[in-house]
């Protein structure tokens, strides 16, 4: 089901409904990746993922046919299984709950770009509950009422009080985009009030499902999925436990609440020493002057071994370093259009072959706009197809500039004379207010250290170093 609050949007949801649908009939893998007909942030791929909530297992309808089980399957027959890191992370996760193996045993583990797993380890061994989940419960419970259990109003009554009092909740906590500290949050008598609100309703929801228990599946599963989101809950609202930072986010209809271990060291070595076998970690990025102090503190690990090998490339010869002067302060007023004018030149000059790299979405979008304005070559923009639609378009215009930010810092290899050129906008440190950085900014100070010596440059240093490598 579509959420929707125009009948515009609802149009074009509903379009790009029907190209996936088009896509999945035809796909061999399922990766939605593949599917160029939607943008990479497509509002639509919440809507059509399942998660391992929703997931009904083996009394799904599709599950002979479903994608994640072949692909499991396909991997529990391999002898070399490849996975991104949010899978591998997932994984343990999933192990630590007891609930099940998406990857199978393995002798050795190699992790290609592996500076990215501290930030991505941290993500899965917190926590996190978002009102997307809490919508979807009702949802559920709604079709569950309408489809199988015609004679229990109450079980729509109750998902209505759930959705409203989640709604009530993303209202209260205040604009848009916003990324702020749970802990302070919850001692406001007005979020503490709806967060009661929302425990309550979620409460009546348990109690109404379970009158239902056995009559469906779908209503079997939202109940244990209730239990869940309140096991969820109350974790992240007991703000009294020491080690995590506690943090929250909001996007136009929806928000959520996470708890971020300050250290993931002590998780990840124990992972690694239960698992056994060879680990190796390699990255282009992995050192920061020589040291892999900042990499192996973070995962705790020790290793046996550690080296770097020298670049192939003759940087002296290949390659040019131009640092601007007189350009207006980092977010100031005007910085835009000061880029544009002075390096509109520059890129046709270098007739496009050129990576913008941004460090935010309004300069990336600012610019993008404003480079479409003045320049006589293609300009493409991120986000407006999916990354590897961008990118080959990119390849085979062979003048086009790529105006991106995040996933395009890394990741990417564009070989030959296609790209020419990458331009940042400033320094990539990461934003202050990151809830990441600030629970390692605690706990490094915890530790007597100095954050931006220890945290904040080598971070730069390896985002910096990883954007020249385009
Ligand atoms: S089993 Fe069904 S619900 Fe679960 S992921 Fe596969 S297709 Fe989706």
């Amino acid at each position: 089901m579509v959420e929707s609050h125009t009948t515009e949007t609802q149009t074009d949801l509903l379009s790009q409904l029907v190209k996936v649908r088009t896509w999945s009939s035809e796909t061999k893998s399922g990766d939605l990746g593949e599917c160029d007909a939607i943008a990479e942030d497509s509002p639509i791929i919440p809507t059509i993922t399942s998660t391992n909530d929703n997931c009904l297992s083996k009394e799904c309808p599709s599950y002979e046919d479903c994608f994640v089980l072949k692909a499991r399957r396909r991997a529990l027959d391999s002898d070399v299984v490849v996975v991104n890191h949010h899978l591998f992370m997932a994984d343990l996760a999933i192990k630590e709950t007891g609930f099940g193996e998406l990857i199978p045993e393995a002798d050795v583990f190699i992790f290609d770009e592996a500076h990215q797993i501290p930030d991505i380890a941290s993500q899965y061994f917190g926590q996190s509950i978002s009102s997307r989940q809490i919508q979807d419960l009702c949802k559920d419970i709604e079709i569950g009422y309408r489809t199988e259990a015609r004679d229990m109003r109450q079980l729509q009554k109750a998902g209505e009080r759930l959705s409203q009092a989640a709604m009530d909740m993303r209202i209260v906590l205040g604009d848009t985009g916003f990324r702020g500290n749970w802990r302070d949050a919850i001692a406001s008598p007005s979020i503490k009030r709806e967060m009661e609100r929302l425990t309550d309703a979620l409460e009546f929801v348990i109690d109404v499902l379970k009158l239902a228990l056995g009559r469906s599946q779908l209503l079997d599963t939202a109940f244990e999925r209730a239990n869940l989101v309140k096991g969820r809950i109350e974790r992240v609202c007991d703000v009294t436990i020491t080690g995590y930072s506690y943090w929250y986010d909001t996007s136009p209809r929806h928000f959520s609440l996470h708890i971020t271990p300050l250290t993931v060291a002590d998780k990840f070595h124990e992972q690694v020493e239960m698992k056994g076998g060879a680990w190796i970690f390699t990255s282009a990025t992995l050192a920061v002057s020589d040291d892999f102090g900042h990499f192996t503190s973070r995962l705790g690990l020790v290793p046996k071994q550690q080296f770097s090998l020298p670049s192939p490339f003759d940087y002296p010869s290949q390659a040019r370093l131009c640092v601007p002067r007189y350009l207006p302060e980092p977010n100031s007023n005007g910085l835009a259009d000061k880029l544009v004018r002075m390096l509109t030149p520059v890129i046709e000059q270098n007739q496009g072959r050129c990576f913008f790299l941004c460090t935010s979405h309004s300069m990336m979008r600012e610019l993008g706009e404003k480079f479409r304005e003045t320049l006589s070559l293609p300009v493409l923009l991120q986000g407006e197809t999916s990354k590897q639609k961008t990118l080959a378009e990119f390849m085979e215009l062979g003048n086009a500039l790529l105006v991106a930010t995040g996933a395009f810092w890394e990741g990417i290899d564009v070989r030959g004379d296609t790209l020419s050129c990458v331009i940042i906008d400033k320094l990539p440190f990461t934003a202050p207010d990151d809830p990441l950085l600030k629970a390692r900014i605690e706990d490094c100070k915890l530790q007597g250290g100095d954050p931006f010596q220890q945290v904040q440059i080598p971070d730069a240093v390896i985002t910096l170093k990883q954007g020249v490598g385009r």
